[in-house]
C-alpha cells in the first residue's frame, strides 16, 4: 500500500522530542558537499541540517573555499580538504581526513554539488566501506557509481538515502533518462532491490521506496522548486532529521514534506517560481512545530 505524505500521515510517525535535549543530544551532521565550482552546495546543505534540528555541522570542502563557506555558516566547524591539481581534491587524501570524522557523526551526506567523475565515486566508495555505523544520505554525483559498490551499501543494512533525480537514477541503473522518467517508481524499486537503500526519487512527484517495499509518495510544493540548489537543500533537510536521530524511511518522507511545503509557502509568498533555495530553510522551523 503506498502512503501518502501529508501533514496527517507525518503526525503517526512524529520527530524525536527535541524538549529539554543538548545539541550533543541532536546529534552532528557531517555534510560533505561542494566543489571549488559550487562550493553554495555545501551551505545550502548544512544550513539546511541545522535548520532541520542537527545539534552540531560539520561542512567538508576545498581549502580554498573554506573560509568563505565558514564565513556563510558561521555555526559550522569546517574541514578543510587539501587541495591537488587544478584545485580539485585528492579523493586518497579526503577519505583520510574524513573516515575518522564519520565515526564521531551522527549523521552524513556526501555528493551534493560535488563535481561527477572517478574521484567523487572513489571518495564515497571508501567513506561506505568505512567503519562508521552512522546513517548516510547519498546525493548527486556520489550515487553515480553506486553499482560497482552495491554489497558496500547493503552492508550499511537500510541506514543509506538516496536522493537522486531521474538523471541521477539512470546513471545508477545504467539506463536511459527516458525510462526512468516513464516509469519513475520502477527506477525507484530497482535501485532499492540493487542496494537495499531507501530511495528517494525526485521530481515534480516523488516517490520513496524503503527497503522492505513499502512506497510513500509526495505531490506538491510547486514548480518554483525546480531551481538551483533545491535538490542540496532536501538532502541537508534529511541528514539533520538523521543526525536527530529519526529513522532513515521518516527522515526521507519529512524531509520530502518539509521541503515541498517550504516551497509552496515562499510560492505562495513571493510568487510561484523565483524564489531561492537558500530561502527554504528557514521556513523548515516553523513548518516542524505547525506538523507536530
Ligand atoms: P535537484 O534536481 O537535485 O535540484 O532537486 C530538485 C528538487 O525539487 C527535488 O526535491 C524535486 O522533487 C523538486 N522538484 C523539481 N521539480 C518540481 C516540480 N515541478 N514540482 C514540485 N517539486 C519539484
Ligand atoms: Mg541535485
Amino acid at each position: 500500500m503506498t502512503k501518502n505524505i501529508t501533514a496527517e500521515t507525518l503526525r503517526g510517525v512524529p520527530l524525536p522530542d527535541p524538549a529539554g535535549g543538548s545539541k550533543e543530544a541532536r546529534g552532528s551532521a557531517l555534510v560533505i558537499a561542494g566543489s571549488v565550482e559550487v562550493p553554495g552546495a555545501a551551505i545550502l546543505a548544512g544550513t539546511a541540517a541545522l535548520r532541520a534540528g542537527a545539534g552540531k555541522l560539520q561542512m567538508s570542502i576545498a581549502a580554498g573555499t573554506a573560509p568563505h563557506a565558514a564565513l556563510a555558516v558561521p555555526e559550522a566547524l569546517v574541514v578543510r580538504l587539501p587541495e591537488g591539481e587544478g584545485g580539485h581534491v585528492d579523493h586518497r587524501v579526503a577519505a583520510e581526513v574524513l573516515l575518522p570524522r564519520t565515526e564521531r557523526a551522527a549523521a552524513v551526506l556526501i555528493g551534493a554539488g560535488m563535481a561527477s567523475g572517478e574521484p567523487t565515486k572513489a571518495l564515497t566508495a571508501a567513506l561506505l566501506s568505512g567503519p562508521s555505523e552512522a546513517p548516510f544520505v547519498l546525493d548527486a554525483a556520489s550515487i553515480d557509481g553506486l553499482r560497482d559498490h552495491a554489497d558496500a551499501v547493503r552492508a550499511r543494512a537500510g541506514r543509506v538515502v538516496l536522493t537522486p533525480h531521474a538523471g541521477e537514477m539512470a546513471r545508477c541503473l545504467g539506463c536511459e533518462r527516458d525510462a526512468v522518467e516513464a516509469d519513475p517508481l520502477a527506477a525507484a524499486r530497482r535501485a532499492v532491490e540493487m542496494l537495499g537503500a531507501v530511495v528517494v526519487m525526485k521530481g515534480a512527484e516523488t516517490w520513496i521506496v524503503e527497503p522492505g517495499g513499502e512506497v510513500w509518495h509526495y505531490r506538491g510544493g510547486g514548480a518554483g522548486l525546480a531551481t538551483s540548489g533545491s535538490g542540496d537543500v532536501l538532502a541537508g533537510i534529511i541528514v539533520g532529521l538523521l543526525a536527530r536521530g529519526t529513522k532513515p524511511a521518516e527522515a526521507a518522507a519529512w524531509g520530502v514534506f518539509l521541503h515541498g511545503e517550504a516551497g509552496r509557502r515562499l510560492g505562495e509568498g513571493c510568487g510561484p517560481i523565483g524564489f531561492l533555495a537558500r530561502e527554504l530553510p528557514g521556513e523548515v522551523p516553523g513548518l516542524m512545530r505547525d506538523v507536530a
